[in-house]
């Protein structure tokens, strides 16, 4: 890629950076040696530019609805690739051309919340970025007060937005938009390098991945919070975690961000927002593909989103085939869940109970009467019970990590309990298990603790 797409420059961590969590797993997977990770610590305690060919990204973005011509890495900083070609990202390591008025830091607890939210993702089988490790460091740097700052490791196969081809795009730089193109239709593999039409099958893909990303947020009920085109990737993964939060009791008009004043990305407008930011991106693309031709694969985002979501609460309910009357039992469980404020999460899980007839807690007369419209539709199911009751454990998960849970373990990292960070990353190792380590998730929240919102700050 040319000099346009980014600036050279090294890296400016924070002073005395010690690892505090190492994915070994991840490593394994990325093609990250303990080698290359002692290199990657050393770096960052005394950058050297002879080790690493280091270099900041510009993008651009519509930001809460509104276009800003330029952003960019104002604190990540690109590493280079893995073996295996993952970028490896150092975010919160130093200021670089596009800071603006940011220090180029990231907060702990924002570093914290990204660390657990992507290995969380993809433990739900939800496409995202990886961490890879987190180093906390002495320095301190103030948000609304001075607070302990982090670096990141994190691993994607792309770090490519939707942001970076509106960058271009808005300044008729059509060659950049095309390079761009080419570059990532030749790189990933996700895209048809050898598509009779190579740019449609691009666009076509990421909004067909876009709108699966999406279907699987609002299955598992995950709100992002800052779901601006700078945070989109074209792989169709989460991307860029700020205010984001797993819903508790069900509410569809949850605004996680406190920083959302008007509810943009609140979470029964995700999908159509997913919509928002393909429409953002096909404007970005005109010079590649006809306008006609955008305006049809757009057409194509809501049957996939809506199909997607279908599948995934038919077999949240362990129904195998769709059946007339599905979607009304499927709505009216959900509109019991929001009318009674019951926890999402284990509303879903409470189903194999009741499938399995184990279930001994009564609950109110509407649900009661819905238990009983729920088995008697298994009545019609042929499939054997075992398979079906397989199915629902493995897309109820059983623990989402919810905000006041991830702000207790912020708090004993704060205070050098890294043990705890260690142990909750575990639990969700695998969030679809029941097992004795994940009982401290039983925990209610306490007063004030509930639906935690968080802000852009970070
Ligand atoms: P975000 O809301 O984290 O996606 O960030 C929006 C933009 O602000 C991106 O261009 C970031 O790189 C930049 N940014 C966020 N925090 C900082 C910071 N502390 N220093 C410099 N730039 C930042
Ligand atoms: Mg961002």
């Amino acid at each position: 890629m040319g000099v346009e797409f980014y600036s050279a420059l090294p890296a400016n961590p924070p002073a005395d950076l010690a690892l505090i969590i190492d994915n070994r797993e991840l490593r394994e997977q990325i093609g990250l040696t303990d080698e290359d990770l002692n290199k990657i610590q050393s770096y960052c305690l005394s950058p050297n530019a002879n080790d690493f060919d280091t270099f900041a990204m510009v993008y651009a973005g519509h930001q809460f609805g509104q276009f800003v011509n330029q952003l960019g890495d104002g604190r990540g900083i690109f590493l280079g690739q893995t073996n295996h070609d993952y970028d490896l990202h150092l975010k919160g390591a130093g200021k670089t051309p596009y800071s603006r008025f940011g220090d180029g830091r990231a907060v702990l607890r924002s570093s914290i919340r990204e660390y657990i939210a992507s290995e969380v993702m993809n433990n739900l089988n939800i496409p995202s970025t990886r961490a890879v490790a987190l180093f906390i460091s002495e320095e301190k740097v103030l948000r609304d007060s001075y607070e302990s700052s982090a670096v990141l490791l994190r691993s994607s196969q792309s770090h490519i937005r939707f942001g970076h081809f509106e960058f271009f795009h808005y300044r008729n730089k059509s060659k950049q938009v095309k390079k761009l193109a080419d570059y990532a239709i030749e790189n990933y593999s996700l895209f048809n390098e050898s598509a009779e039409e190579p740019y449609v099958n691009f666009f076509q893909t990421i909004v067909q991945k876009t709108a699966q990303m999406i279907s699987k947020w609002q299955g598992v009920g995950f709100c992002h919070g800052v779901m601006n085109t700078d945070n989109f990737s074209i792989l169709g993964e989460t991307f860029d975690y700020g205010p984001y939060a797993f819903m508790e009791s069900l509410n569809p008009e949850f605004i996680c961000n406190t920083s959302d004043y008007e509810g943009r990305y609140r979470y029964s407008n995700q999908p159509y927002i997913g919509l928002w930011n393909c429409s953002a991106l096909g404007e970005a693309l005109k010079t590649l593909i006809p306008e006609a031709k955008i305006e049809e694969i757009l057409k194509t985002y809501e049957q996939e989103f809506s199909s997607n979501l279908r599948r995934i609460y038919l077999d949240k309910l362990g129904l195998t085939d769709h059946q007339p009357g599905d979607d009304e039992l499927i709505q009216d469980y959900l509109s019991l869940i929001n009318n009674e404020k019951l926890d999402y999460t284990q509303s879903f899980r409470s189903l194999i109970k009741i499938l399995k007839e184990e279930d001994l807690i009564k609950s109110s007369v509407s649900l009661e009467k819905w238990k009983k419209r729920f088995l008697k539709r298994h009545e019609f199911e042929k499939s054997d019970l075992r398979d079906r009751l397989d199915m629902m454990k493995s897309i109820n998960p059983h623990i989402t990590p919810k905000n006041f849970q991830i702000q207790k373990v912020i708090d004993a990292v704060e205070k050098g309990n890294y043990e705890a960070l260690h142990s909750f990353c575990d639990a969700f190792k695998n969030p679809f298990e029941e097992n004795s380590k994940t009982q401290i998730f039983d925990e209610v929240p306490g007063e004030n603790e509930a639906n935690i919102r968080t802000s852009c700050s970070s």
